[in-house]
């Protein structure tokens, strides 16, 4: 009986063409693109049969001409929005891969729309009339701001890594310690960057430690480099031990060997000094000698998607030399807003004061719990059964793989399940235009102050109301 009557409604579905011709829908999508429309259609088409499949749909009035193009109508809505679209991070996590990693800084949004919109100098030498190179408009200030001999950045840390390992040891041993070979967001693996590079891995020590004499053992005259990794996203606790930086670069000066440190995160400023726990500096780390230096563009200094390679000025121009580097190589909105991001560090307190990602990260507890009770305010006198709202203490997190044990004491707008679940409110919220990206935790559903940016209050208070009100 069932089966007859969904095959009673497929046939009740509206044609394509009979849609297409219908004034109605002729008349309200007209501004749209007409390949747009098609799409529409047929994307509304399948999702009805899916929904008659299923058992959802069994309402014939649901198939009328105006049901159907009323939802062919959102779906042309949806279908014209960005894909890529800004939404609130209210997760606490402040270098947040998936959310993009780091906010610009006001001085590159200023900049990026005379660069984006026009031509640039970008490998152009305005003082000789003739080709320029890329690297020139960072190179300056990160030797500046490091004490580098040379520099070069690329599209990513990723890509830093991998052109380093391609020239200074492809063929050739790249001395590592096990407890090193990380995985960084799923799809960087330092034993596979490593095989692509061409160099022969060569692990010593164990997991949880590692001594000088390790790499002693199997150095040779095949060894190419040595190689130190910030494990990043993970610590190894306990009965542990690494050879500190000053010690590999020790050995390799005996053997004549470089060694080179993926920092990952690489920031410039001493965190100990605004609250947060010791990260090694990339000041530090060239002081101890290393022969090269790589780090991301976006994640503790705060600016865009770019690989930094600082070190040996010999080295850097071999690098700069792999046929690697024009696939690898930087773009320019990119490097326009790492050399903004850098400059701010001539000055550390302007750095942490106007690069998001250091101002959130140093983000005082009073000051967060001042914020959040902004946003109560914002918020109102609720009157609803929907949930309850309650302020809490939390920890947020400064994410990209830094400082991972580290726990910032932080305030957490919570809402407490009434008659909606907490589920359903996260969904609702995740999506809400914009977007509102929250944690649940023990039943509630929370929003960390300390990512939520001041102008977003407004925005988060109207959403919270409207949540407050749905029936
Ligand atoms: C994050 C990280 C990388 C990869 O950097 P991307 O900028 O994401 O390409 C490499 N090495 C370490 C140690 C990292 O932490």
């Amino acid at each position: 009986m069932e089966a007859v009557n969904k095959q009673a409604l497929f046939k009740k579905i509206p044609a394509v063409d009979r849609l297409l011709s219908d004034p109605d829908i002729s008349e309200t999508t007209g501004s749209y693109p007409r390949t747009l429309v098609i799409k529409a259609v047929h994307q509304v088409l399948d999702h009805i049969r899916a929904r008659i499949r299923d058992g959802e749909l069994s309402v014939e009035s649901q198939l009328s001409i105006e049901s159907v193009s009323a939802l062919v109508v959102e779906k042309l809505k949806e279908l014209s929005l960005p894909s890529l679209r800004p939404v609130i991070n209210a997760t606490g996590v402040v270098v947040h891969t998936n959310l993009g990693r780091s906010i610009l800084t006001d001085r590159a949004l200023r900049q990026f729309k005379a660069i984006a919109g026009g031509y640039s100098n970008l490998e152009y030498d305005l003082d000789q009339g003739k080709r320029g190179s890329r690297y020139t408009h960072v190179e300056d200030i990160l030797k500046e701001l490091t004490g580098a001999e040379a520099a070069m950045v690329v599209n990513n840390n990723a890509a830093a890594v991998l052109i380093s390992l391609e020239t200074m040891a492809k063929g050739r041993e790249v001395i590592v310690s096990r407890g090193q070979l990380v995985e960084i967001g799923g799809s960087f693996r330092i034993p596979d960057v490593m095989r692509k590079s061409g160099a022969k891995m060569v692990e010593v020590g164990t997991t949880n430690k590692t001594h000088l004499s390790d790499y002693e053992e199997v150095l040779g005259p095949d060894t190419g480099l040595l190689l130190k990794v910030h494990t990043s996203n993970f610590q190894i606790v306990g009965f542990t031990e690494e050879v500190p930086l000053s010690e590999l670069v020790k050995l390799g000066g005996r053997y004549g060997i470089p060694v080179m440190d993926d920092l990952g995160s690489g920031c410039l400023v001493d965190f100990s000094k605004y609250g947060p726990a010791k990260e090694p500096t990339v000041q530090e780390t060239l002081s101890q000698g290393a022969d090269l230096v790589t780090f991301s563009g976006d994640k503790l200094l705060g600016g865009a998607q770019a690989g930094i390679i600082l070190g040996r000025k010999n080295l850097i121009e071999a690098i700069k030399k792999n046929q690697l580097s024009r696939a690898l190589r930087i773009d320019k909105l990119t490097l326009m807003a790492l050399g903004e991001t850098l400059r701010l560090y001539r000055d550390e307190r302007t750095a942490v004061r106007e690069i998001p990602t250091l101002r959130m990260i140093c983000e005082p507890y009073r000051s967060l719990k001042r914020k959040a009770e902004r946003l109560v305010k914002l918020i109102g006198k609720l009157k609803t059964q929907n949930f309850s709202v309650e302020l809490a203490d939390g920890n947020s997190k400064a994410g990209g793989g830094a400082l991972p044990l580290l726990e910032l004491p932080t305030r957490l707008l919570c809402l407490v399940p009434g008659n909606l679940s907490s589920r359903f409110m996260e969904n609702w919220l995740r999506t809400y235009d914009p977007p509102v990206i929250t944690r649940v935790e023990k039943e509630r559903v929370l929003l960390d102050i300390r990512t939520i940016q001041e102008r977003e209050l407004k925005t988060l208070a109207q959403a919270v109301n409207n949540l407050a009100t749905l029936e």
